[in-house]
């Protein structure tokens, strides 16, 4: 992937602009493997060599979260005056793992979803060729993805909605 000057933008939506014009990754079981094994080989070769490389990174995004769980290590949901990582801030840092030798990022916050551009940051990730791991407590995900389903649904002609079968009972 050619190198970018993540230092040349000024506004987070520069940044991201430029990010949604790289391909999608698309996953398949073989890339899956591939990766996979290519964290344990690195894992091997730094053994063996005694190599020191910081091969496993938990990158943490964001310094928010929209729950206040009292056992949080990092008190996230009760966090004021933190700024965030701007975008750039955040690519430039992927990069330097990746040159560093890192192979498995996980991905963490505070709730990683509450970053905008969280979705274009995974993506530029896994083109890097790291294995990504994701951690999330899953609400921000789910009302994206009822707003999206909501917004698809109504842009629908109202004959096509209708005839769409209610959604079975639950539970059971
Ligand atoms: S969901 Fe995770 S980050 Fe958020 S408050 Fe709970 S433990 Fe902390």
């Amino acid at each position: 992937m050619k190198r970018v000057d993540w230092g040349q933008f000024r506004v987070n939506s520069e940044a991201i602009a430029l990010l949604k014009t790289l391909p999608r990754y698309r996953n398949t079981p073989l890339r899956s493997v591939f990766s996979r094994a290519r964290v344990f080989a690195t894992l091997v070769w730094a053994r063996l060599f005694k190599i020191d490389r910081p091969i496993f990174v938990v990158l943490v995004t964001n310094n928010h979260c929209d729950l206040k769980c009292t056992y949080c290590y990092g008190d996230y949901g009760h966090r004021k005056g933190y700024i965030d990582y701007t975008t750039g801030q955040l690519m430039k840092m992927v990069d330097e793992l990746w040159d560093l030798g890192t192979r498995l990022l996980t991905i963490h916050g505070g709730e990683a979803m509450l970053r905008k551009d969280i979705i274009e940051v995974l993506n530029y990730c896994k083109l890097k060729g790291f294995y990504v791991s994701f951690n999330t407590n899953g609400l921000t995900g789910a009302r994206r993805a009822t707003t999206s389903t909501a917004a698809r649904e109504t842009s629908r002609p109202r004959s096509a909605r209708s005839r769409r079968a209610p959604p079975p009972a639950f539970p059971p």
